[in-house]
């Protein structure tokens, strides 16, 4: 029993941190946001919930000046101030917007959402763990090999879970009329936006892949579709 009660308050540790977590995260986004009302936008969003036989899509503005969207686990679908103003000056279109949207939509239609909160809080048990673990087997390097591991594991889905997420935003897009055109041309300019000084770095670009790996993904999947689906 005395052996596993690292494990176990590992665990409950984990456990704690994600209802923690989960709580602060709801309680900041519903202090700092508000439901977007832009008619462009809406006509766009109304075209991908008909898509996906949904009433609408509820778009919140969250009140931060970074250019980020996300999803929160509990399903709302989240723009940043900041981006919203690039749309407003007219640096990035509505369709590029609504590919966004479609991205986050896809992180949660995935789980992502969700299961990325667990990771994170997650982690820090998995890191305890397996430095328990590896730091007896191999004194010295055993712990700084558990972190490396941990964050190499973390990496990795995150990767896979921003495929995936731009996958479903590519076929949402195609099927709502609008195309996988803005989604690649964003991802472009986002990447520019970056060498802007001082205007806040795009976040949404930091935590997510390389630009011409993700446009190359989209480009080998549209190809793929041509291949199997008879044109009409
Ligand atoms: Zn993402």
């Amino acid at each position: 029993m005395l052996k596993f009660t690292p494990i176990l308050l590992a665990i409950l540790y984990a456990l704690a941190m994600y209802q923690f977590s989960a709580w602060r995260t709801r309680k900041e986004l519903d202090a700092k946001s508000t439901e977007l009302a832009d008619a462009t936008l809406k006509r766009l969003t109304d075209r991908m919930a008909e898509a996906l036989g949904l009433e609408r899509i509820p778009v919140h503005i969250y009140e931060v000046p970074v250019v980020n969207g996300l999803a929160a686990p509990d399903g709302r679908i989240f723009l940043t101030r900041g981006f919203y103003d690039r749309y407003r000056s007219g640096e990035v279109s509505a369709e590029e917007l609504a590919s966004v949207i479609a991205h986050e939509m896809g992180h949660v239609a995935l789980g992502h959402s969700r299961r990325r909160m667990i990771d994170f809080s997650g982690q820090n048990a998995v890191r305890v763990v397996l430095a328990g673990i590896l730091g007896r087997l191999i004194p010295g390097v055993g712990v700084w090999l558990a972190n490396t591991l941990a964050s190499l594991l973390a990496a990795r889905l995150s990767r896979q879970d921003e495929y995936e997420a731009d996958a479903y935003a590519s076929a949402l897009l195609t099927k709502a009329g609008i195309g996988t055109t803005p989604q690649k041309s964003l991802f472009e300019k986002l990447e520019h936006l970056t060498g802007m000084a001082g205007r806040g770095t795009p976040a949404w670009l930091m935590s997510h892949p390389k630009t011409e790996d993700r446009i190359a993904a989209i480009e080998a999947m549209e190809a793929r579709w041509r291949r199997e689906l008879p044109s009409e």
